[in-house]
C-alpha cells in the first residue's frame, strides 16, 4: 500500500489533504507514496520557525548545538535500516546508499565534531583580529558573526534525499537557524522517513525542523532579509527562484546549486599504461554508474589527448561492459535505476541532443535491460566528440543520467579553454604525475570550479574520488553551477551568519567579545593568576613580572645545551653582516624560556598543562645586557568537553629595558575547574 506522506508543520504532523501526487517506484512504476502540501499554512510555519525555532537556538551555544548534532547522528546511524530499505525504491543499490545516508549522517558527525574544536563555547563568533583604527589604539574595531533571526528554507533535488537535507541542515543548525526542509517529490518518501527519525529523537528543540511534501504555495511570500534559502535542482527552478520578487525586493540570501557539466582531464603525460590512465578510466565509469549518474558532480565531460582517445574509448568501454544494470536487491547489480522513467525520458532527450555533436560509442539509449521492463533502468552511455571546440551543445546539455562524453583535446592550452566552455562547474578533476601540468591546467580553470581534485598515483588509493563534496570542502562553482557555496567547514554555517564590524573603544570591545584587546583595561590580580582556577580567572586579568638581564654568557650557555650554535647568536661579525641584527643576539627560544621562567608560579596549582603558543612573532632583537620584563593577560576561555578543566589563552608580551616590545604570542593553558 501506498505510504501516505504528512507534512511537518508547527511541531505537528499534518496528514496530507487535498489532490495528492501519487510517486511512483524506479523499479517497477508502483505507486509508492502519495503527497500533497495543500492546505498548509506557510505563513504560520515561517513564524513559528522564527519565534520558536529561532528564538530556542539562539539560547543555545555552539558547543550545545555540536552535541545535539552529534546526538543526532548517532540515533540517525543506529536506525538507518530503515532509510536503505526505502531507498531501493528510488533505484538506489547498496553503493548508491553508501554516499547518500552514511554521507548524509557522516556530515552531521563532521560539523559536530568542528562546531566543538573551531567554534567557541557562545552564541557568537569573532572573526579574524583586531584593526587599530587611531594612532594611540583607543578606538579599534573586529568583526563578529551572529544567526540570523529568519527561517533556512531548503528546496532540495530528488537525487540525494538524506544526504541533501543533511548536508544543509547540519551547517544551518550548528549557527543557530531553523529550517523548513522541501524535499523533491520524486523522493520524497525517504526524506520523510529521515524527518520521522529527527523528531522521534527528540533531539531537536522545538520549531527547528519543519517539513513540506509537496509544493511551496505561497511560503517564500513569507521571506525577509533575516532568511537564507539554499536551493539544489535544475537551472530552470532556481532561475525562477531568482527571480521571485520577495527574495529580490528584501535581498534574501540565495544559495543555489544546480546544472554542472564537470570535467575530468587525462593529462597529457598520463599514456595508457600509466597508473593515471587506469585512475582515469575507473573514475569516469565511477561517476557514469553511482546513483545511476544521477550526481550533481559527476563527470560529464572526459577530456583525453587526441593520439590516445581510442585507448581511452575502448578501456572506458571494457569497464562498463562489466557493469550490471539491475534491481538493488539482486547482489549483481552494480548500478540501479533512474529516479523514474520520466526521468529516463528526459536523459534520453538530453542524448538525442547531444549525439547531433558527438558519436554514441557504447550503450543503446533507448534499450529496455531485459526483465526490467516497467522501470526506470537504462544502459550507461558513452559519447565521443572529436571536435569539442565546435561543438555547443556538450559543453551547455546535462544528460542527469548514466551518460559521459570522451572529447578530445590537443595540447593543454587548448583544454583549458575547453573546460571553461562549461560555464562554471562543482568540481573537475585531472589526472597527471607531472606537476607542471598539474600547476598550469588547474591554476588555468580554477575560477571556473569550486573544486578541483588531481589524482595520481601516490593519492590515488587513499583518493575520496572526484564525486564526492566533503564536508570540510567547499562544494558549489560559479556560473551555470549556481554560484553558491555550501559546506567548505564553517564557511558552509557563516553563510547562515551575519557579519558585522564593530567599532568602539578596546575596552567596550573586549567586554561585548569576551576577549581581551590591547588597551582595555588589564588589573593585576592579587594572588598569582597560576593560583586561580579556570572559573575564578577574569578576562584581562594581568601579571606584569620582574625584569631578568640576558648575558652574553646565557646566550652561550643556551647555544651549548641546546646545540642551536647558529651563528647570530655565536660569531658577532657575522651576526653583525645581517641586515637584522646589530651584533650576536639571544635565541628567540631563549627569551621564550626566560619569559616562562618569569611568570610561571612553581608550585602544583590550577594550571594542568602548557599546550602551545599561537602567533608568536620576535619583533626586536635582544643583546646581551638587554633586561625583559613580561606582561601575561588572560585574554580569553573557553570550556573542554570535560567539565573538568577550559582552556585558557593568554596575552604574553614581552618588552626590554626601554619598553619595546621584542616577542609577543598567545600562550595556552589547560587550567582546573573546581569538581
Ligand atoms: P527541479 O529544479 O525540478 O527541482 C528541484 C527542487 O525544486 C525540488 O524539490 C522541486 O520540488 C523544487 N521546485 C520545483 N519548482 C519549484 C518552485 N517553483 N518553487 C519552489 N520549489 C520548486 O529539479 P529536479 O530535482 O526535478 O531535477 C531536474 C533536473 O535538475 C535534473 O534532471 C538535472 O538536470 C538537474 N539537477 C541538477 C543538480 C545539480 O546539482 N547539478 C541536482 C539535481 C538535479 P518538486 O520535486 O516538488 O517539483
Amino acid at each position: 500500500m501506498a505510504i501516505a506522506l504528512e507534512n511537518y508543520a508547527q511541531d505537528r504532523w499534518v496528514p496530507h489533504s487535498g489532490r495528492a501526487v501519487e510517486i511512483p517506484s524506479a523499479l517497477d512504476g508502483h505507486v509508492v507514496a502519495t503527497c500533497s502540501s495543500d492546505g498548509l499554512d506557510f505563513g504560520a510555519m515561517v513564524r513559528h520557525a522564527r519565534e520558536v525555532g529561532g528564538a530556542g537556538l539562539r539560547a543555545m551555544t555552539f558547543h550545545e548545538r555540536a552535541d545535539r548534532l552529534r546526538a543526532l547522528a548517532g540515533f540517525l546511524n543506529e536506525r538507518k535500516e530503515v532509510l536503505y530499505r526505502l531507498s531501493a525504491d528510488t533505484g538506489a543499490t547498496m553503493r548508491d546508499n553508501a554516499f547518500d545516508v552514511d554521507g548524509g549522517i557522516g556530515t552531521l558527525f563532521a560539523y559536530a565534531s568542528r562546531g566543538r574544536r573551531e567554534l567557541p563555547s557562545e552564541r557568537f563568533v569573532v572573526e579574524g583580529g583586531v584593526e587599530t583604527l587611531s594612532k594611540c589604539g583607543g578606538f579599534v574595531a573586529t568583526h563578529i558573526l551572529t544567526p540570523l533571526n529568519g527561517v533556512a528554507i531548503h528546496i532540495n533535488a530528488f537525487n540525494f534525499p538524506c544526504w541533501g537535507p543533511l548536508e544543509k541542515f547540519a551547517p544551518a543548525f550548528l549557527a543557530g537557524m531553523p529550517v523548513i526542509t522541501k524535499p523533491a517529490t520524486a523522493t520524497a518518501y525517504v526524506t520523510e522517513a529521515l524527518v520521522r527519525l529527527m523528531i522521534e529523537s527528540g533531539l531537536l528543540p522545538k520549531g527547528t525542523l519543519q517539513l513540506i511534501c509537496g509544493g511551496v504555495g505561497d511560503l517564500l511570500d513569507h521571506l525577509t532579509g533575516q532568511d537564507v534559502v539554499s536551493f539544489t535542482g535544475s537551472l530552470e527552478t532556481s532561475e525562477k527562484l531568482r527571480n521571485h520578487p520577495a527574495l529580490g525586493r528584501n535581498a534574501v540570501r540565495y544559495i543555489a546549486e544546480r546544472d554542472s557539466l564537470n570535467a575530468a582531464i587525462l593529462g597529457p603525460d598520463a599514456a595508457p599504461g600509466t597508473p593515471e590512465f587506469d585512475l582515469f578510466v575507473k573514475e569516469v565509469v565511477r561517476e557514469m554508474t553511482v546513483k545511476a549518474g544521477q550526481k550533481c558532480t559527476a563527470i560529464r565531460r572526459a577530456f583525453v589527448p587526441r593520439a590516445v582517445a581510442g585507448d581511452v574509448v575502448e578501456a572506458v568501454k571494457a569497464a562498463l561492459a562489466g557493469i550490471k544494470v539491475g534491481r538493488p536487491d539482486d547482489t549483481d547489480t552494480r548500478m540501479g535505476a533512474l529516479v523514474s522513467r520520466t526521468q529516463r525520458d528526459a536523459v534520453r532527450a538530453a542524448i538525442r541532443e547531444l549525439s547531433r555533436e558527438a558519436e554514441i560509442v557504447s550503450g543503446d539509449p533507448d534499450a529496455e535491460p531485459p526483465g526490467l521492463e516497467g522501470g526506470a533502468f537504462m544502459q550507461p552511455v558513452l559519447l565521443r566528440c572529436d571536435h569539442p571546440a565546435e561543438a555547443k551543445g556538450v559543453h551547455t546539455v546535462e544528460a542527469f543520467g548514466p551518460v559521459a562524453t570522451v572529447m578530445l583535446y590537443d595540447g593543454t592550452e587548448k583544454v583549458i579553454e575547453l573546460v571553461a566552455r562549461g560555464e562554471g562547474s562543482l568540481v573537475a578533476s585531472l589526472f597527471t604525475y607531472d606537476p607542471e601540468v598539474a600547476a598550469k591546467v588547474a591554476l588555468g580553470i580554477a575560477a571556473f570550479h569550486g573544486r578541483i581534485l588531481i589524482l595520481d598515483r601516490d593519492c590515488g588509493r587513499e583518493s575520496t574520488g572526484h564525486g564526492s563534496p566533503l564536508p570540510g570542502l567547499v562544494h558549489g562553482g560559479p556560473g551555470r553551477a549556481g554560484g553558491g557555496e555550501e559546506l567548505g567547514g564553517l564557511r558552509g554555517v557563516f553563510h547562515y551568519m551575519q557579519r558585522t564590524a564593530i567599532q568602539g573603544s578596546p575596552k567596550q570591545l573586549a567586554a561585548l567579545t569576551h576577549s581581551w584587546i590591547k588597551g582595555a583595561p588589564a588589573p593585576a590580580t592579587e594572588q598569582h593568576p597560576f593560583r586561580l582556577d579556570y572559573d575564578q580567572l577574569r578576562i584581562g586579568d594581568t601579571i606584569k613580572t620582574a625584569s631578568r638581564t640576558i648575558s652574553l654568557e646565557d646566550i652561550e650557555h643556551f647555544a651549548h645545551f641546546t646545540g642551536d650554535t647558529f651563528y647570530a647568536h655565536m660569531d658577532e661579525e657575522a651576526a653583525a653582516a645581517n641586515p637584522f641584527f646589530p651584533g650576536r643576539v639571544a635565541h628567540g627560544y631563549l627569551i621564550l624560556s626566560f619569559a616562562a621562567g618569569l611568570f610561571v608560579d612553581p608550585p602544583p596549582g590550577p594550571v594542568l598543562a602548557n599546550y602551545g603558543l599561537d602567533n608568536l612573532r620576535f619583533l626586536k632583537p635582544v643583546s646581551p645586557g638587554d633586561a625583559i620584563r613580561v606582561r601575561l593577560t588572560v585574554k580569553a576561555k573557553n570550556a573542554a568537553r570535560q567539565p573538568e578543566y577550559g582552556e585558557v589563552r593568554w596575552d604574553a608580551e614581552v618588552f626590554n629595558q626601554t619598553g619595546d616590545t621584542v616577542a609577543r604570542y598567545e600562550l595556552l593553558t589547560m587550567n582546573a575547574r573546581p569538581a
